[in-house]
């Protein structure tokens, strides 16, 4: 009987327990309101947020003042992409983005289309990648936002966002990189990805749910936002709500961790990633969803020819796998994703993604080249 295995750090990770430990004590001892200026439990609570501010602006190579702490990367996206056309709607209620991006991006154009916005989603190759050229014959003048993630949460691929900025600068519009996936995988700097606005969320680098971040760029050019949620005018009036304390110290915390250890992280992802991959691949009829030489260092997307991924998912429940992403999983529908891609029906319904974290280990690759080789031999002897 092996051992469970932990293969879905793209839907979460644990909070590591340094994280923690920092974040405990704003529980409890030190609960005080960051908005209280009039005493000593508020000061403190309001110096570690601001402490945790430049922590996470550091991550991305921001200022502290450009960093709006939210409630996760959904949250971020929707204050960027409403927030944006509210404010520019004079300039027009055009955006652009890809076929291939997250949900929170998809769902809130879907929503903006209808209230009368236009939305122009390009499609990708089979590696992931759009056309630079038609991406910028999309942009028009009355396009206010192109939305492009820096990683893809379900297959790993990265886009070229720097050359996308400069096209979206040219045309003089502005650029949301969705960086939720890449931050603590893969450098991030919103001035060498171009990044107007950014997206984070803590949970995907080691820290708690329930908290990320928007960097709002404030110079060449200064960003301005429409606020979603209106109230006492906590962050600069773009999210109010009394601060999340712990989160945000959590948050703080993770992005030093992140930063301090990124390189090393990704040289062990990478690592174990292409050790799995390359014996699953030696299966025969198992290819690679998306481009292999742009990607993150954890993430494998594999398609295993003539499997039903959700049997296969059934026969391996000592390993938690996913199909497509945590936010579509419960539909059963097929990965948006790997369909922009042109990834034929039945090659989806056998695609696996493995996203690896830093606690896995050789031993657990070993174990998990094993146990999904069988379940793909006995499934295909049974076909
Ligand atoms: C997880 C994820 C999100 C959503 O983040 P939450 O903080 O969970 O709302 C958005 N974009 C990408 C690429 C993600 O991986």
């Amino acid at each position: 009987m092996s051992a469970s295995v932990y293969l879905d750090h793209n839907a979460t990770t644990p909070v590591d327990p340094s994280v923690l430990e920092v974040m405990l004590p704003y529980f409890s001892h030190d609960f005080g309101n960051a908005a209280s200026h009039t005493h000593a439990w508020g000061l403190k609570a309001s110096r570690a947020v601001e402490k945790a501010r430049e922590q996470v602006a550091a991550l991305v190579g921001a200022e502290p003042q450009e960093i709006v702490f939210t409630s996760g990367a959904t949250e971020a996206i929707n204050l960027a992409i409403k927030g944006v056309c509210e404010i520019y709607a004079q300039k027009g209620r055009h955006i652009v983005t890809l076929q291939t991006e997250h949900k929170a991006v998809l769902d809130c154009c879907a929503y903006l289309e209808k209230t009368g916005a236009e939305v122009t989603y390009l499609p990708v190759g089979r590696d992931g990648l759009p056309d630079l050229a038609q991406l910028e014959r999309a942009i028009r003048p009355d396009t206010v936002l192109v939305a492009v993630m820096r990683a893809n949460n379900e297959t790993g691929v990265l886009q070229p966002v720097d050359a996308i900025a400069r096209i979206v600068h040219e045309k003089k519009s502005l650029f949301l990189c969705d960086a939720t996936q890449a931050a603590g995988k893969i450098r991030v700097d919103v001035n060498e990805d171009g990044a107007d606005l950014l997206c984070l969320s803590a949970h995907k680098f080691y820290g708690p749910k329930g908290t990320g971040a928007l960097y709002v760029r404030r110079r060449n050019p200064r960003v301005s936002l429409a606020p979603l949620i209106h109230g006492g005018g906590h962050e600069r009036g773009l999210r109010s709500g009394t601060l999340n304390v712990p989160g945000i110290v959590g948050m703080g915390a993770a992005a030093v961790l992140a930063a301090e250890n990124a390189w090393t992280i990704g040289e062990h992802l990478s690592k174990l990633r292409t050790w799995l991959e390359q014996h699953l691949l030696d299966l025969g009829g198992v290819y690679i969803n998306g481009s292999t030489r742009h990607r993150l260092p954890n993430t494998s997307n594999l398609c295993f020819t003539g499997v039903r991924a959700d049997q296969l998912i059934t026969r391996l429940p000592q390993l938690a796998l996913s199909a497509g992403s945590a936010c579509t999983s419960a539909l059963r529908e097929p990965s948006h994703v790997l369909l922009a891609m042109g990834i034929p029906q039945a090659d989806i319904h056998a695609s696996l993604r493995f996203s690896l974290g830093k606690d896995n280990t050789e031993e657990q690759m070993k174990e998990v080249l094993a146990a999904v080789v069988a379940a793909v031999n006995h499934l295909r002897a049974q076909a």
